[in-house]
């Protein structure tokens, strides 16, 4: 579904992704952790086209999409939600999911309405669909930016940090939700530092230090890594 090869960035003299690949299968999630700084956001936004890489290609469904922006990247089939949710304060739940679905697809009325409907759905959010979004509490605020993610429906659906601050009670109703996104036959691309929820998760893990890869793999494998418990869990004992 996705494959991203040998991609880097820099922002000036900072090179904040160099050489990093990967791959990912219909319907499989994958995870990304990493130190504050490392590159995973910048990761993501490349692949759903906000950021155009300074080298290494991205493929969907084998076709080169490098140079498309974010909208033609959303009509290919990518959602992405954000670290920081910014979801329209005044608009209701389902206004927001609503604008979301617009985007990029040009969906309108009834098509969009219905794509907007399912992503609360499967967010969990029907219940708050009136409600204003500037008043929800943290963990629906991070489900509505999943619902804005999943509101285009989406084949492969990008999540930057959607468990981050969220209560231990919080986190497995979350989990459950991308577990089911999976069921669905989306495919997931999953950043977290909240690591025993992405493990419950996840098929294949990659850890990102300094924009480069220093291990993939089965998830396990890669959080037993000797370099990886030294540069990322050593630093984030607790999480
Ligand atoms: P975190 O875990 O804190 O979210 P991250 O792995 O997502 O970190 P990025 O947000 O990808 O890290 O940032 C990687 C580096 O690139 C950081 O040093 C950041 O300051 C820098 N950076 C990110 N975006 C820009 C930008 N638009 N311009 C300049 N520097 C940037
Ligand atoms: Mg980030």
């Amino acid at each position: 579904l996705l494959e991203v090869t040998g991609v880097g960035k820099r922002f000036g003299r900072l090179t904040v992704l160099d050489d990093v690949s990967l791959s990912v299968a219909p319907g499989e999630a994958f995870g990304i952790v990493g130190p504050n700084g490392a590159g995973k956001s910048t990761l993501l936004n490349v692949v759903n086209g906000v950021l155009s890489p300074d080298a290494g290609t991205v493929r969907l469904d084998g076709a080169d999409v490098t140079r498309s922006g974010a909208a033609a990247r959303c009509r290919a089939g990518i959602g992405r939600s954000y670290q920081v949710p910014r979801p329209f304060g005044g608009m209701t739940v389902f206004e927001n999911a609503l604008v979301a679905a617009s985007f990029g697809t040009g969906a309108r009325g009834r098509a969009a309405a219905e794509g907007a409907w399912r992503a609360l759905e499967t967010a969990g959010l029907t219940g708050v669909a009136d409600t204003p979004a500037g008043a929800l509490r943290l963990l629906d605020r991070k489900r509505l930016e999943l619902a804005r993610a999943l509101a285009t429906g989406p084949r492969l659906v990008l999540l930057d940090e959607i468990a981050g601050g969220l209560t231990e009670a919080e986190v497995p109703a979350l989990v459950e939700t991308v577990r089911d996104l999976g069921r669905q036959g989306v495919a997931v691309v999953w950043i977290e530092h909240v690591v025993h929820a992405l493990v419950a998760v996840v098929t294949r893990l990659m850890c990102l230090t300094y924009g480069r890869v220093l291990a993939v793999g089965e998830p396990r494998a890669v959080l037993a890594d000797p370099q990886v418990v030294e540069v990322y869990l050593g630093s984030t004992i607790g999480t």
